[in-house]
């Protein structure tokens, strides 16, 4: 057999990529230092896949949550670019992280002294950021251990250097967090003023992921983390207010645009009479004669259940129902009157078919999942093709 073909596809469009990347800088001053979040698989749309691209574009710095996905980045630039770690390591690859120069957070003091630990082992130096703890309530040293862990990084000086301090809002997407993400905003800049006046201050600060960049344009410093706006998203409907309200008035204002595609291909078509359940159990039942085409997508590869009965996929660039109930391999969808459709045909369940378009928050909101959920989840096994 030649290598098996999945039953579907993602495709990754370079142009939007590029675009997006244009639209991210747009947002920030030249002075700020822009690394490019791709936790989570790049948000679903391949780490390789992603990474080659926006590095080829030069983009130098990337933001990853684990060590496992920093040395697929670091993979994929043959080491050339600046990673940072912003959540686990395990215990057996901080020596390779130090190793290979990957910067990563300290946000408690066992990471701290492991840290110093392995760099002297192996005689390199580790380059931490330092997290702090402003409200969110996830990880970061409290404030009051900042002036500890300054003097502890300085007098183990030889083996690490503090090339950051930077702390993360609890939920700049929405106006409901505001005040306690203003709250944080003014004890961070607090701690950045008093390390700047004692000549302490790190190289980067950072708070500002891709909804803050937004909405709290103060909070920018010199460095940024952005994840989602990259992948074409704004991080809610209220930040997309908010950016417009921002350029009213201004001509041809960017906008970022989708960089995903989900595909699959028709596989059975068959005639269902009148008076028929069609699938598994009752959920849909034919009142006339019923032409449905199967596809062969279901739950275990990403397509959510609670789209079974609700969902809509494009084929031959038309808008077409999705039937009974999903599968774990399988859909259904309605072509009742339509001749042209034949198996093999292309079948869109995210992204656009001729004037069509299935957007992933339509998608996302039938099945009541988030898009940076929805995104995620796409599994990884299922190849990610480069297309313009
Ligand atoms: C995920 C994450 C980001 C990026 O968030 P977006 O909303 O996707 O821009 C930034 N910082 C930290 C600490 C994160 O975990």
């Amino acid at each position: 057999m030649n290598k098996p073909q999945a039953p579907l596809k993602i495709e990754i469009s370079k142009s939007a990529i590029l675009h997006n990347i244009k639209f991210v800088r747009q947002l920030i001053d030249e002075d700020v230092t822009y690394y490019s979040v791709v936790k989570g698989n790049a948000y679903g749309h391949g780490i390789e896949t992603y990474c080659k691209v926006v590095f080829e574009a030069g983009v130098q710095h990337f933001c990853t949550y684990t060590a496992e996905e920093a040395y697929r980045v670091w993979k994929t630039t043959d080491g050339k670019a600046a990673i940072l770690i912003m959540g686990y390591i395990a215990p057996n690859e901080l020596e390779w992280v130090i190793e290979n120069d990957i910067e990563f957070f300290v946000f408690e003091e066992k990471r701290l002294q492991d840290a110093i630990t392995t760099a002297k082992k192996i005689n390199k130096k580790a380059l931490v950021h330092i997290e702090l703890e402003t409200g969110m309530n996830r990880t970061g040293f409290p404030i009051e251990d900042l002036d500890t862990v300054l003097s502890t990084i300085d007098s183990n000086a030889s083996c690490m250097e503090a090339k950051g301090i930077c702390t993360h809002f609890a939920g700049a997407e929405s106006i409901t967090n505001y005040h306690r993400v203003k709250k944080q905003q003014s004890r961070f800049k607090k701690v950045v003023k008093k390390l700047k006046k004692n000549q302490q201050l790190p190289l980067l600060v950072h708070s500002s992921c891709s909804a803050a960049v937004i909405a709290y344009p103060k909070s920018k410093h010199n460095m940024v983390r952005i994840g989602i706006l990259q992948y074409g998203f704004y991080p809610s409907r209220e930040i997309l207010v908010n950016y417009l309200n921002h350029n009213e008035g201004k001509e041809n204002i960017l906008q970022p645009k989708r960089v995903l595609s989900w595909k699959s291909s028709v596989m059975d078509i068959k005639d269902v009479k009148a008076g028929e359940f069609i699938g598994y159990g009752t959920s849909f039942f034919s009142n006339t004669p019923t032409k449905i085409a199967i596809i062969p997508v279901g739950y275990s590869l990403g397509f959510n259940r609670n789209l079974s009965n609700l969902g809509r996929v494009l084929i031959n660039g038309k808008r077409l129902n999705i039937i009974g109930t999903i599968n774990m391999n399988a859909l259904t969808v309605n072509i009742t009157d339509l001749e042209d459709i034949k198996i093999g045909d292309e079948v869109v369940l995210i992204g656009k078919q001729g004037e069509m378009e299935i957007s992933v928050s339509s998608f996302s909101d039938a099945g009541n999942l988030p898009n940076y959920e929805l995104l995620t989840r796409l599994p990884a096994e299922i190849p990610r093709v480069l297309v313009d």
